[in-house]
Protein backbone atom coordinates (compact mmCIF):
# COMPACT_ATOMS: atom_id res chain seq x y z
CA UNK A 1 0.00 0.00 0.00
CA UNK A 2 1.33 3.56 -0.84
CA UNK A 3 1.66 6.03 2.43
CA UNK A 4 -1.65 8.53 2.95
CA UNK A 5 -0.83 11.57 1.47
CA UNK A 6 -0.99 14.49 3.47
CA UNK A 7 -2.77 16.80 3.69
CA UNK A 8 -5.23 15.89 0.40
CA UNK A 9 -5.03 18.17 -2.47
CA UNK A 10 -7.42 16.70 -4.85
CA UNK A 11 -8.83 18.16 -8.48
CA UNK A 12 -11.36 15.49 -9.85
CA UNK A 13 -11.16 15.85 -13.26
CA UNK A 14 -14.52 14.65 -15.34
CA UNK A 15 -16.80 15.31 -18.34
CA UNK A 16 -19.89 16.81 -17.07
CA UNK A 17 -22.26 14.36 -16.03
CA UNK A 18 -19.36 11.84 -15.21
CA UNK A 19 -20.35 12.33 -11.28
CA UNK A 20 -17.62 14.57 -9.90
CA UNK A 21 -20.13 16.15 -8.00
CA UNK A 22 -21.50 13.00 -6.24
CA UNK A 23 -17.45 11.49 -5.40
CA UNK A 24 -17.58 14.64 -3.42
CA UNK A 25 -20.33 14.43 -1.25
CA UNK A 26 -19.27 11.04 -0.58
CA UNK A 27 -15.91 12.03 0.13
CA UNK A 28 -17.18 14.58 2.38
CA UNK A 29 -18.87 12.13 4.61
CA UNK A 30 -15.66 10.53 4.95
CA UNK A 31 -13.64 13.62 5.37
CA UNK A 32 -15.58 16.16 7.29
CA UNK A 33 -13.34 18.63 7.06
CA UNK A 34 -12.11 18.82 3.29
CA UNK A 35 -13.15 22.13 2.00
CA UNK A 36 -15.05 21.21 -1.35
CA UNK A 37 -15.51 23.56 -4.27
CA UNK A 38 -17.16 22.84 -7.10
CA UNK A 39 -16.51 25.79 -9.52
CA UNK A 40 -19.87 25.70 -11.18
CA UNK A 41 -21.72 25.07 -8.20
CA UNK A 42 -19.94 28.64 -6.78
CA UNK A 43 -20.56 30.43 -10.66
CA UNK A 44 -24.39 29.36 -10.17
CA UNK A 45 -24.84 30.74 -6.78
CA UNK A 46 -23.06 33.52 -8.45
CA UNK A 47 -26.17 33.47 -10.84
CA UNK A 48 -28.84 32.93 -8.11
CA UNK A 49 -27.55 35.52 -6.28
CA UNK A 50 -27.43 38.24 -9.45
CA UNK A 51 -23.88 39.35 -8.36
CA UNK A 52 -21.68 41.39 -10.72
CA UNK A 53 -20.07 38.38 -11.54
CA UNK A 54 -22.77 36.12 -11.55
CA UNK A 55 -24.54 38.61 -14.11
CA UNK A 56 -20.74 38.99 -16.01
CA UNK A 57 -20.97 34.45 -16.22
CA UNK A 58 -24.51 33.88 -16.80
CA UNK A 59 -24.23 34.14 -20.96
CA UNK A 60 -21.29 31.84 -20.73
CA UNK A 61 -23.04 29.23 -18.47
CA UNK A 62 -26.44 29.44 -20.52
CA UNK A 63 -24.19 28.85 -23.93
CA UNK A 64 -22.07 25.73 -22.25
CA UNK A 65 -19.21 27.92 -22.93
CA UNK A 66 -16.12 28.02 -20.52
CA UNK A 67 -15.72 31.22 -18.78
CA UNK A 68 -12.73 33.20 -19.44
CA UNK A 69 -9.57 31.56 -17.86
CA UNK A 70 -8.51 34.45 -15.94
CA UNK A 71 -11.98 34.98 -14.44
CA UNK A 72 -12.81 31.61 -13.42
CA UNK A 73 -8.84 31.77 -11.98
CA UNK A 74 -9.21 34.42 -9.73
CA UNK A 75 -12.70 33.40 -8.00
CA UNK A 76 -11.25 29.75 -7.07
CA UNK A 77 -7.77 31.31 -5.85
CA UNK A 78 -9.83 33.64 -3.83
CA UNK A 79 -11.41 30.85 -2.32
CA UNK A 80 -8.38 28.80 -1.38
CA UNK A 81 -6.86 32.26 -0.12
CA UNK A 82 -10.14 32.71 2.18
CA UNK A 83 -9.55 28.98 3.76
CA UNK A 84 -5.69 30.22 3.93
CA UNK A 85 -6.50 33.04 6.75
CA UNK A 86 -9.06 30.84 8.61
CA UNK A 87 -6.65 27.80 9.27
CA UNK A 88 -3.36 26.84 9.42
CA UNK A 89 -2.24 26.37 5.80
CA UNK A 90 -0.14 23.25 6.02
CA UNK A 91 -3.51 21.94 8.00
CA UNK A 92 -5.85 22.81 4.81
CA UNK A 93 -6.74 19.72 2.80
CA UNK A 94 -9.60 20.40 -0.13
CA UNK A 95 -10.37 19.39 -3.43
CA UNK A 96 -11.50 20.62 -6.68
CA UNK A 97 -14.27 19.71 -9.05
CA UNK A 98 -14.66 21.84 -12.66
CA UNK A 99 -11.32 23.26 -12.03
CA UNK A 100 -8.87 23.45 -13.80
CA UNK A 101 -10.76 22.92 -17.29
CA UNK A 102 -7.80 23.37 -19.61
CA UNK A 103 -4.24 23.26 -19.91
CA UNK A 104 -3.84 27.24 -19.49
CA UNK A 105 -6.16 26.95 -16.00
CA UNK A 106 -3.88 24.33 -15.28
CA UNK A 107 -0.69 26.08 -15.51
CA UNK A 108 -1.74 29.43 -14.29
CA UNK A 109 -3.04 27.45 -11.14
CA UNK A 110 0.28 25.37 -10.93
CA UNK A 111 1.58 28.84 -10.15
CA UNK A 112 -0.58 29.91 -7.69
CA UNK A 113 -0.19 27.05 -5.84
CA UNK A 114 3.81 27.33 -5.91
CA UNK A 115 3.42 30.72 -4.24
CA UNK A 116 1.07 29.80 -1.91
CA UNK A 117 3.06 26.85 -0.75
CA UNK A 118 0.16 24.03 -1.36
CA UNK A 119 1.50 21.28 -3.92
CA UNK A 120 -1.55 19.13 -5.23
CA UNK A 121 -1.31 15.86 -3.93
CA UNK A 122 -3.56 13.92 -6.43
CA UNK A 123 -5.39 14.46 -9.85
CA UNK A 124 -7.79 11.66 -10.09
CA UNK A 125 -9.55 11.71 -13.67
CA UNK A 126 -13.28 9.92 -13.50
CA UNK A 127 -13.85 7.73 -16.68
CA UNK A 128 -17.70 7.26 -17.16
CA UNK A 129 -19.44 6.02 -21.18
CA UNK A 130 -20.78 8.78 -23.12
CA UNK A 131 -23.98 6.68 -23.12
CA UNK A 132 -24.59 6.79 -19.05
CA UNK A 133 -23.41 10.74 -18.92
CA UNK A 134 -26.12 11.14 -21.81
CA UNK A 135 -29.02 9.35 -19.54
CA UNK A 136 -27.69 11.86 -16.13
CA UNK A 137 -27.40 14.78 -17.74
CA UNK A 138 -31.25 13.91 -19.40
CA UNK A 139 -32.87 12.89 -16.05
CA UNK A 140 -30.69 15.25 -13.40
CA UNK A 141 -32.95 18.29 -11.72
CA UNK A 142 -31.48 20.86 -9.23
CA UNK A 143 -32.90 22.88 -6.41
CA UNK A 144 -31.46 26.21 -7.47
CA UNK A 145 -31.29 28.41 -4.14
CA UNK A 146 -28.94 25.65 -2.57
CA UNK A 147 -27.31 23.75 -5.72
CA UNK A 148 -28.89 20.30 -4.17
CA UNK A 149 -28.75 17.77 -7.48
CA UNK A 150 -31.25 15.24 -7.46
CA UNK A 151 -31.54 11.87 -10.33
CA UNK A 152 -34.50 11.27 -11.51
CA UNK A 153 -32.64 7.60 -12.19
CA UNK A 154 -30.89 7.03 -9.21
CA UNK A 155 -31.31 9.70 -6.66
CA UNK A 156 -35.01 10.89 -6.99
CA UNK A 157 -36.65 13.71 -5.12
CA UNK A 158 -38.91 12.22 -2.15
CA UNK A 159 -42.02 13.87 -3.79
CA UNK A 160 -41.36 13.81 -7.39
CA UNK A 161 -40.58 17.14 -8.78
CA UNK A 162 -39.73 18.76 -5.28
CA UNK A 163 -36.44 19.69 -3.28
CA UNK A 164 -36.47 17.12 0.00
CA UNK A 165 -35.69 19.87 2.26
CA UNK A 166 -37.45 23.05 1.23
CA UNK A 167 -40.48 21.83 -0.77
CA UNK A 168 -39.55 24.18 -3.55
CA UNK A 169 -39.78 22.92 -6.93
CA UNK A 170 -36.47 21.42 -8.72
CA UNK A 171 -35.49 22.84 -12.14
CA UNK A 172 -33.35 21.78 -15.38
CA UNK A 173 -29.49 23.40 -14.92
CA UNK A 174 -29.86 25.77 -17.65
CA UNK A 175 -27.24 24.21 -19.45
CA UNK A 176 -28.55 20.43 -19.10
CA UNK A 177 -31.94 21.49 -20.97
CA UNK A 178 -30.81 22.05 -24.93
CA UNK A 179 -29.01 19.26 -26.49
CA UNK A 180 -26.72 21.73 -28.56
CA UNK A 181 -25.44 23.64 -25.05
CA UNK A 182 -25.15 19.55 -23.71
CA UNK A 183 -22.85 18.78 -26.79
CA UNK A 184 -21.05 22.21 -26.72
CA UNK A 185 -20.13 21.09 -23.25
CA UNK A 186 -19.25 17.12 -23.87
CA UNK A 187 -17.31 18.33 -26.85
CA UNK A 188 -15.40 20.74 -24.97
CA UNK A 189 -14.67 18.29 -22.30
CA UNK A 190 -12.89 15.98 -24.93
CA UNK A 191 -11.41 19.24 -26.60
CA UNK A 192 -9.56 19.96 -23.51
CA UNK A 193 -8.78 17.08 -21.18
CA UNK A 194 -6.05 15.39 -23.75
CA UNK A 195 -3.63 18.28 -22.39
CA UNK A 196 -4.77 18.72 -19.05
CA UNK A 197 -4.36 14.46 -18.44
CA UNK A 198 -0.81 14.62 -20.45
CA UNK A 199 0.07 17.63 -17.71
CA UNK A 200 -0.98 16.04 -14.76
CA UNK A 201 0.25 12.70 -16.19
CA UNK A 202 3.87 14.74 -16.42
CA UNK A 203 3.67 15.59 -13.09
CA UNK A 204 3.05 12.06 -11.47
CA UNK A 205 0.22 12.96 -9.54
CA UNK A 206 -2.88 12.14 -12.20
CA UNK A 207 -4.47 8.37 -11.53
CA UNK A 208 -8.11 7.39 -13.48
CA UNK A 209 -11.07 5.34 -12.44
CA UNK A 210 -13.92 4.31 -14.41
CA UNK A 211 -17.35 2.85 -14.32
CA UNK A 212 -20.86 2.59 -15.14
CA UNK A 213 -21.84 4.28 -11.45
CA UNK A 214 -20.68 5.84 -9.05
CA UNK A 215 -20.46 2.80 -6.32
CA UNK A 216 -18.53 1.50 -8.74
CA UNK A 217 -15.99 4.07 -8.65
CA UNK A 218 -15.92 5.64 -5.44
CA UNK A 219 -13.75 2.48 -3.79
CA UNK A 220 -11.56 3.13 -7.06
CA UNK A 221 -10.61 6.79 -5.14
CA UNK A 222 -10.45 5.28 -2.08
CA UNK A 223 -7.86 2.98 -3.04
CA UNK A 224 -6.11 5.52 -5.07
CA UNK A 225 -6.09 7.90 -1.87
CA UNK A 226 -5.56 5.04 0.52
CA UNK A 227 -8.21 6.13 2.69
CA UNK A 228 -10.63 3.65 4.30
CA UNK A 229 -14.51 3.35 3.84
CA UNK A 230 -14.92 4.43 7.41
CA UNK A 231 -16.38 7.87 8.52
CA UNK A 232 -13.55 9.89 9.91
CA UNK A 233 -13.07 10.31 13.52
CA UNK A 234 -12.01 13.87 13.95
P1 LIG B 1 -20.05 22.58 -14.21
O1 LIG B 1 -21.04 22.68 -13.09
O2 LIG B 1 -18.69 22.18 -13.75
O3 LIG B 1 -20.56 21.73 -15.34
O4 LIG B 1 -19.87 24.07 -14.79
C1 LIG B 1 -20.97 24.78 -15.31
C2 LIG B 1 -20.48 25.94 -16.14
O5 LIG B 1 -19.71 26.84 -15.32
C3 LIG B 1 -19.54 25.59 -17.27
O6 LIG B 1 -20.22 25.16 -18.43
C4 LIG B 1 -18.80 26.90 -17.48
O7 LIG B 1 -19.61 27.84 -18.14
C5 LIG B 1 -18.61 27.36 -16.05
N1 LIG B 1 -17.36 26.82 -15.47
C6 LIG B 1 -17.24 26.03 -14.37
N2 LIG B 1 -15.96 25.75 -14.12
C7 LIG B 1 -15.23 26.38 -15.07
C8 LIG B 1 -13.85 26.46 -15.37
N3 LIG B 1 -12.92 25.84 -14.63
N4 LIG B 1 -13.48 27.20 -16.44
C9 LIG B 1 -14.37 27.86 -17.19
N5 LIG B 1 -15.69 27.80 -16.99
C10 LIG B 1 -16.13 27.08 -15.93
Amino acid sequence: MLPRINPLRLLLLGAPGSGKGTQTKKLKKLLPNILAISSGDLLREQVTKRTKLGKEVLQYIERGELVPDGLISRFVTAQLLKTKSESAQEQVQWLLDGFPRNLDQARSFQNTLRVLNMPLSNVIELKVPKSRILERLASRYIHEASGRTYNLSYNPPKTPGVDDLTGDPLVKRVDDSQVGVITRRLDDYDKFITPLRNYYNELGILSTVSGDTSDEIFPQILQVLNLNAAPAST
